[in-house]
């Protein structure tokens, strides 16, 4: 026979080939099976889904998350000619009751379906006498507490399909691939026998960077001097600092653009635009920016504030190179961007579903998230590797394609130093921040030094001989290797950590994996 599923692909989105993952998906949901697909953003997932829909005779559910996400999936479909709708609180009671009596007479086989609307009378007694094909849930780490974005309403979602006379085709996918949310959707939907696909999360095209400059807008500046005919996208983590890296960069002779969602919507179209059509290579923008846009030839992407987690990087950066071409992912790392992003996490009021048992959990992880990022900007390891385990998949040891594994590196006996800092931290009573305890030891004069009468502290000098940035070196490691911990309570008081008694311990010695101190920057892959 010939393969419906290719004549879709072609007819409806314009594709010759599946992606990899995709065409096993289908075929597994075609003759039946549950699946659970883990696939990176911009893998494809919504094809996966959509070409099985085209081909049931029954009707797919679509549940997701954001209404903007729905209005932009079924606007693509009735633009290639796909009848599909959706049912959200954007609609007024008149457009839902109307959209909800052409489902009844079968005109949509894709509806879109917000969770909260599942389980109400309306929805539920157009679903019972219906013919429901599938259910596919996007996003469907939102079922999990351990997910990115739990949403109590994803919870309805089982109840929903037990309430069908028949029961559906259930098809979750989700780019969040921790084993933890992996088997909480399993269990949570009740899938049954899935077929669990998991497509690359590498991306050897991206060479991943991590920097961090004395002045971040000088080292934008001199990239983008020395690319001047790429495309690339500079995140910054607030939208004042977006006007304003925007604003220097206009002056200072570069096409940039910004976007941010304190922008009106007609500006951001136009930002957008320009963006994409090369009128302005260079977008400056918070992370609202990139939802849906998909410019095969970002050469770079610049992260100016460390972003609050592994999968909002990952996403971020993988804006880069998705025409395949060799692209790069810089992230320029300060102190600072933990404080913010602590800021942000402790006044989180996205999500209004939680109660406070629940904020409190999720503020807990979004801080262990938070400190996953930063040890991201502090390992001395492969970084594409750390970036791969984090998700869950194990890569080589060294890719060769990052700052790290272009860096060279030597074992260090570090043990005077490290000494040091725990006895600084110690005598000061665990009382004070990172700047404070390195400045102490480095013995420099500032007024914080002298408001705290450190300079008065028996470690004041100890280690005035060590670089600073060596300094700064040693101490991250110590945190990445538990010896120390910031405090939840602002995130930047250092105590001591798990692992501080090895450390106090009489005959210990301490080694460290550091740069070798010739060479501060890493080389460039030729
Ligand atoms: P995800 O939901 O996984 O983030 P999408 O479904 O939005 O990804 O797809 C990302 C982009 O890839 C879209 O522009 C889509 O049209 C495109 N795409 C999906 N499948 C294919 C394919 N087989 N061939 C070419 N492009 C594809
Ligand atoms: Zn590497």
């Amino acid at each position: 026979m010939t393969d419906e599923k290719y004549d879709i692909l072609k007819r409806y989105f314009g594709y010759d080939t599946f992606r990899e993952g995709q065409e096993q998906v289908i075929d597994e949901l075609l003759s039946g099976r549950d699946v659970l697909g883990v696939m990176p953003t911009g893998a494809g997932k919504s094809l996966c889904y959509q070409i099985p829909a085209l081909i049931f005779s029954g009707i797919t559910l679509v549940i997701s998350p954001l209404i903007s996400l729905m209005k932009d999936q079924v606007r693509a479909l009735n633009e290639a000619g796909v009848h599909a709708a959706y049912l959200n609180s954007s609609l007024t009671q008149g457009q839902y009751y109307k959209a909800l009596s052409l489902a009844v007479e079968g005109r949509y086989p894709i509806i879109y379906v917000a969770p909260e609307r599942l389980l109400t009378d309306s929805f539920l007694s157009f679903a019972v006498n219906a013919d429901i094909a599938m259910v596919a849930v996007d996003e469907a780490h939102c079922v999990s507490q351990w997910g990115q974005d739990f949403r109590p309403s994803y919870l309805k979602i089982t109840e929903f399909i037990e309430k069908l006379p028949k029961r559906p085709v259930v098809a979750a996918f989700t780019a969040t691939a921790t084993k933890e949310v992996r088997g909480d959707i399993q269990n949570i939907l009740m899938l049954k026998t899935p077929y669990v696909v998991t497509t690359g999360f590498d991306r050897s095209n991206l060479f991943f960077q991590v920097e961090s400059p004395k002045d971040k807008y000088a080292e934008v500046k001199n990239y983008i001097e020395q690319h001047p005919d790429e495309s690339g996208i500079i995140y910054c983590l607030t939208r004042k600092l977006v006007e304003e890296v925007c604003g220097k960069l206009i002056r200072d002779g570069f096409r940039a653009t910004r976007y941010h969602a304190g922008l009106s919507d007609e500006e951001r179209r136009i930002n957008q635009d320009d963006f994409i059509y090369d009128r302005s290579p260079i977008m400056v923008a918070t992370n609202a920016f990139g939802m849906g846009i998909d410019k095969p030839d970002v050469r770079y992407v610049i992260h100016y504030n460390m972003p609050k987690n592994m999968e909002s990087y990952y996403q971020e950066a993988g804006r880069a190179g998705r025409d395949g071409e060799s692209s790069k992912c810089i992230l320029l790392y300060s102190g600072q961007d933990v404080i913010t992003n602590r800021f942000f996490i402790e006044n989180n009021q996205d999500n209004e579903e939680l109660d406070d048992a629940t904020q409190e959990l999720v503020m807990q992880r979004d801080e262990e998230r938070l400190r996953q990022m930063t040890f991201y900007c502090f390992t001395h390891d492969c970084l594409r590797s750390y970036i791969l385990r984090y998700f869950g998949e194990y890569g080589a040891a060294y890719c060769g394609n990052c700052s790290n594994c272009l860096t060279e590196f030597e074992e260090k006996d570090v043990t005077e130093e490290a000494k040091a800092i725990a006895e600084c931290i110690n005598s000061s009573h665990q009382r004070y921040g990172v700047n404070v305890i390195l400045d102490t030891l480095h013995g420099a004069n500032t007024a914080k030094i002298r408001q705290y009468h450190m300079e008065e502290n028996p470690s004041y000098g100890k280690l005035s001989k060590v670089p600073a940035y060596r300094l700064r070196q040693i101490f991250n490691e110590l945190l990445v290797q538990d010896y120390l911990r910031l405090s939840d309570d602002g995130y930047t008081i250092v105590k001591f950590g798990p692992r501080i008694g090895e450390l106090l311990a009489q005959d210990s010695t301490i080694q460290m994996k550091l740069p070798k101190e010739q060479e501060k920057k890493p080389k460039e892959k030729l």
